[in-house]
């Protein structure tokens, strides 16, 4: 596995000469201090391309300025390690100023979808951050397929959102959210939370797995569907940020689950914002 840090190299050395002959270059984006869930996105790209790119960038732009960007968790002899296991090609590992050199002054900015849940919390620059970091990365690698986790269900809405409305040549591909044992939603920042905090946490994926059992049961009603899921929290002792039941392509606010239904949450854990979030099939 290689590890480069440059445009020119990326773009020369692998990315090039893999499209001159034809070969599939497959690229799975990330911020490093990778668990199951990134290992199981190289996977996936591995199994379907001749070339694999991982992007190990912890985009500066994505975070607010009260967010955790200095104490983000960053390991890279770790994670170089991990990716060559998983049998990655080359590990893209920019420093910022490669990716935001001096008069840099572009945005690519989703309206609606961003305006909700995360955007809503977090701040418009988060996915503002997000959809400009991707497409940058698009330009620079020109992957046929980019792997995205179903975890981050809004950024994968919005990276679509992106590919389709700038006419972007990749396909998008969505892999499904890697669990703990007992059902905590991998994360990097899980590394934040103490022993009691880790505890608490299980609350989220158990509050998403009521609203589900609901659903199943037959109820319909979104209201109902999401007191369900928020006395698991209460009984937790959590307050969410959010934790919201949305139209799981439009996110569009819904009053039942008779379409596909994203039921979303966020909250405060302890030193960590964790989130996750499930999709209610819907018959329509
Ligand atoms: P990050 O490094 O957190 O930006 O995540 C990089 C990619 O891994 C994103 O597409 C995430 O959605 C995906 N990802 C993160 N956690 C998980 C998980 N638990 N299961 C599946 N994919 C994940």
């Amino acid at each position: 596995m290689k590890i480069l840090r440059t445009i020119p190299e990326i773009r020369a050395a692998a990315v090039v000469a893999a499209r001159t002959s034809h070969r599939t270059v497959g690229l799975v984006p990330t911020m490093g201090a990778f668990h199951e869930g990134h290992l199981s996105l190289m996977r996936e790209a591995r199994k379907n391309n001749d070339l694999v790119v991982v992007s190990l960038f912890v985009n500066p732009t994505q975070f607010a300025a009260n967010e955790d960007l200095s104490t983000y968790p960053r390991d890279e002899a770790r994670d170089a390690a991990l990716a060559e296991a998983e049998g990655v090609d080359i590990l893209f590992a920019p420093e910022p100023a490669e990716i935001y050199p001096d008069g840099f002054a572009t945005t690519v900015h989703v309206a609606g979808i961003t305006e909700v849940l995360d955007g809503a919390s977090r701040g418009i620059h988060h996915f503002d951050g997000v959809a400009t970091v991707v497409t940058k990365l698009f330009g620079i690698v020109r992957p046929d397929v980019a792997y995205f986790g179903q975890k981050d269900a809004q950024q994968m809405l919005v990276v679509r959102r992106v590919v389709h409305d700038l006419n972007l040549d990749v396909r998008i591909e969505s892999c499904p959210i890697v669990r703990e044992p007992d059902g905590l939603a991998m994360s990097s920042r899980n590394v934040y939370l103490d022993p009691d905090a880790r505890a608490q946490a299980t609350a989220l994926s158990r509050a998403l797995d009521a609203a589900h059992a609901r659903h199943d049961a037959g109820e319909r009603d979104a209201a109902a569907i999401r007191a369900a899921a928020i006395a698991v929290l209460e009984e937790a002792g959590i307050t969410p940020e959010y934790l919201e039941l949305r139209d799981a392509e439009t996110l569009a606010p819904v009053a039942t689950t008779e379409r596909d239904t994203l039921i979303a949450v966020a909250a405060r854990v302890g030193a960590a914002r964790l989130i996750d979030n499930h999709t209610l099939r819907g018959e329509a």
